[in-house]
């Protein structure tokens, strides 16, 4: 690495101001590095990834706002998201400054120990992973402990990630290890209840990907492509838009003039089901409008 060229600095060129603390949460700058950091580490982002998680589509516990998350931080009492599980009312009394607040903060924190798997999961921060892909990994896995134990090849199972998303998650979820023991120690719920996957996962086309091509017709002739995808969902399937080994079935119009479509090709070559649209029509016959 060379130093500055000074003789092609250009005229008037103003100082950089360098920070005097770290922009993020205004501690201390660790310089030891060449690379700045916050002293922190992590803990730079704790009081956002706690509000985060505090949200009411994931925790819901709706009385930890900016300021009490704030002084939960500073007083040490929460270091990650599983010590919010184990925090006594004394010590929310504190932080809120409120008997009665702390009482129903208790009541909320409480009530999050019974969520379903996807919510806790979605509150634990992992890059790439809101609210639809928690739920996703989490109705695919059923545990947490089935999350855990799963490598880059079983992730890529779950609809929507890839090679390069996979061992991502994998290595955060490996991370985040101590704060799931301490998440399990707390009597936190660590599965997603069969009644929500059976409710949301009824219909001729559960646990299938639907590729379709070609011009729909008979029943279906009025479909375009997102009433077709729409169709797909309602009948419990999950639409895709190329045939890979992930897809179930391909609806497509039979070849006329003898040439099939690529995508027909493709899916004969990989063995996808391949439906004619009527065919298809009697499959999903109840979701029909
Ligand atoms: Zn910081």
């Amino acid at each position: 690495m060379q130093g500055a060229v000074v003789q092609m600095r250009p005229q008037g060129a103003l100082e950089v101001p360098l920070p005097a603390a770290c922009p993020n949460c205004g501690g201390e700058i660790d310089k030891t590095q060449e690379r700045w950091r916050c002293a922190k580490g992590t803990a730079c982002a704790l009081p956002a990834l706690i509000e985060y998680a505090a949200q009411r589509e994931m925790l819901d516990i709706d009385g930890l706002g900016r300021t009490y998350v704030a002084a939960l931080v500073a007083s040490g009492y929460v270091n990650d998201v599983a010590d919010l599980f184990t925090l006594t009312v004394e010590q929310l009394a504190e932080a809120s400054k409120s008997a009665k607040r702390a009482a129903k903060l208790a009541e909320q924190i409480e009530a999050a120990k019974t969520l379903p798997l996807s919510r806790v999961f979605c509150a634990l921060g992992v890059l790439g992973t809101g609210r639809s892909m928690s739920r996703r990994i989490a109705r695919h896995f059923g545990t947490m402990d089935a999350i855990r134990q799963a490598d880059a090849a079983a992730l890529q199972g779950v609809e929507g990630i890839g090679p390069e998303k996979a061992p991502v998650i994998v290595e955060q979820v490996a991370g985040l290890a101590p704060v799931i023991d301490k998440l399990l120690a707390a009597g936190v719920n660590m599965t997603e209840p069969q009644e929500a996957l059976t409710v949301e996962s009824a219909g001729p086309l559960v646990g299938k990907v639907v590729v379709v091509t070609g011009k729909m017709s008979g029943r279906l002739e009025d479909y375009g492509r997102s009433e077709m995808n729409a169709l797909i969902e309602k009948a419990g399937g999950r639409a895709g838009s190329s045939v890979s080994a992930k897809t179930s079935i391909l609806v497509a119009a039979p070849a006329t003039g003898g040439k099939p479509s690529s995508k027909a090709v493709k899916a004969a070559e990989l063995g996808v089901v391949v439906l004619t649209p009527e065919a298809f029509a009697d499959l999903v016959a109840d979701y029909l409008a």
